[in-house]
């Protein structure tokens, strides 16, 4: 059987890259697969967060899910810590991995910072709790941007050492599904920087809930180099802030950047950002107005994931159970 699982953190609004490299690649993956899909609420406290700020944000992530055509019924959407599963299987898998594998992780290097012995436990155990997000539902396949990629492996280490060390096949090995042409967006300021949420420049990002002018804002002070759009690829990837602007069009347009670049080639970027504004805009407009009515009913958004943390909540039980017989934990 196929199942997928995936999330994305409550840590700020989400923004094109996530709607790119993950969200929108959800939202055609819902009609071939049984969908689990998660707001990763545990995750989001391994850094700075006001606690009201948080609350809000799990909403507003649950209304992007839902706004850019996540059905709620046919799939399950829940907040992670609603469902105990998460935590308790996140300990089990803590006592499989070596600190070795943990030290490899780009991410938590990047997010740590220069003064690492202040990082917390959580940051540094972040990857292990993303493993027992995935394995608790016995998920298959895990739709993500290329910067998870790292994560999916470990994922796939530690169901693996888990298996190896209780001698049966218990948790699948879960494929990354890293789709589409932009999986990798980058910031706008700086094009050897992933768009991300906890980026401290709101112009590095164009968040779901930016207005038209907002984003043209953005994208016409997005940095560029002086010269015109190239003939090929080949020369586009060697200046990254260009490469990143014509993937975000292609991403947006449905094409490959070979067919963007037929387009535009020879163009100023002040023409060309013109004309991904309008893009953008087309695309993000709906979505956004479609949270903004979403958020105007926040009773029915608690409800959908307190229904959807039922529902997640039924199948991570029957695998606790099992991993508690397993690993010789009594239920008395
Ligand atoms: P944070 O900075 O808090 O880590 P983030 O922007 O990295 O936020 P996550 O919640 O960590 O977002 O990731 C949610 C999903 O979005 C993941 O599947 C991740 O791979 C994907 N993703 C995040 N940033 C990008 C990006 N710049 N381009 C493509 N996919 C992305
Ligand atoms: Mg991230």
């Amino acid at each position: 059987m196929n199942r997928i699982f995936s999330g994305m953190q409550p840590t700020h609004q989400l923004h094109l890259g996530n709607y790119l490299g993950a969200l929108r690649n959800w939202v055609a993956l819902q009609k071939d697969y049984e969908c689990i899909f998660c707001v990763v609420d545990m995750h989001a406290i391994t850094i700075d967060h006001r606690p009201e700020v948080l609350r809000e944000n799990i909403r507003e992530v649950t209304a992007a899910y839902i706004a850019a055509g996540i059905d709620p019924e046919k799939n399950i959407l829940f907040n992670q810590s609603a469902v105990p599963g998460h935590a308790e299987l996140n300990w089990v898998f803590a006592c499989h991995t070596p600190l070795g594998w943990l030290n490899r992780m780009t991410q938590f290097k990047e997010k740590a910072g220069k003064h690492r012995e202040n990082a917390v436990l959580g940051l540094y155990a972040y990857p292990v709790l993303m493993a027992a997000d995935i394995l608790l539902y016995k998920a298959t396949h895990v739709p993500v941007g290329e910067d998870q990629k790292q994560h999916l492996e470990l994922a796939r280490d530690i169901g693996g050492a888990f298996n190896r060390y209780y001698e049966r096949e218990f948790f699948p090995l879960p494929e990354p599904q890293i789709l589409g042409e932009a999986t990798r967006v980058m910031s706008l300021r700086d094009g050897t920087k992933k768009m991300s949420k906890s980026d401290e420049s709101d112009y590095s990002r164009i968040n779901l809930t930016d207005d038209p002018d907002t984003i043209a804002l953005k994208i016409r002070k997005a940095k560029t180099d002086p010269e015109p759009l190239p003939e090929t690829v080949e020369e586009l990837e060697k200046r990254p802030e260009a490469d990143n602007l014509v993937t975000i069009m292609a991403a947006l347009t449905g094409r490959a950047r070979k067919d963007v670049l037929a387009e535009h080639a020879g163009s100023q970027f002040s023409g060309f950002k013109g004309a991904l504004v309008d893009v953008a805009v087309a695309t993000l407009g709906p979505i956004t107005a479609e949270m903004n009515r979403l958020l105007g009913d926040k009773a029915e958004i608690d409800r959908i994931l307190k229904r959807g943390a039922e529902r997640a909540g039924a199948i991570a039980e029957e695998t606790m159970n099992e991993v508690k017989d397993i690993v010789g934990l009594l239920r008395p």
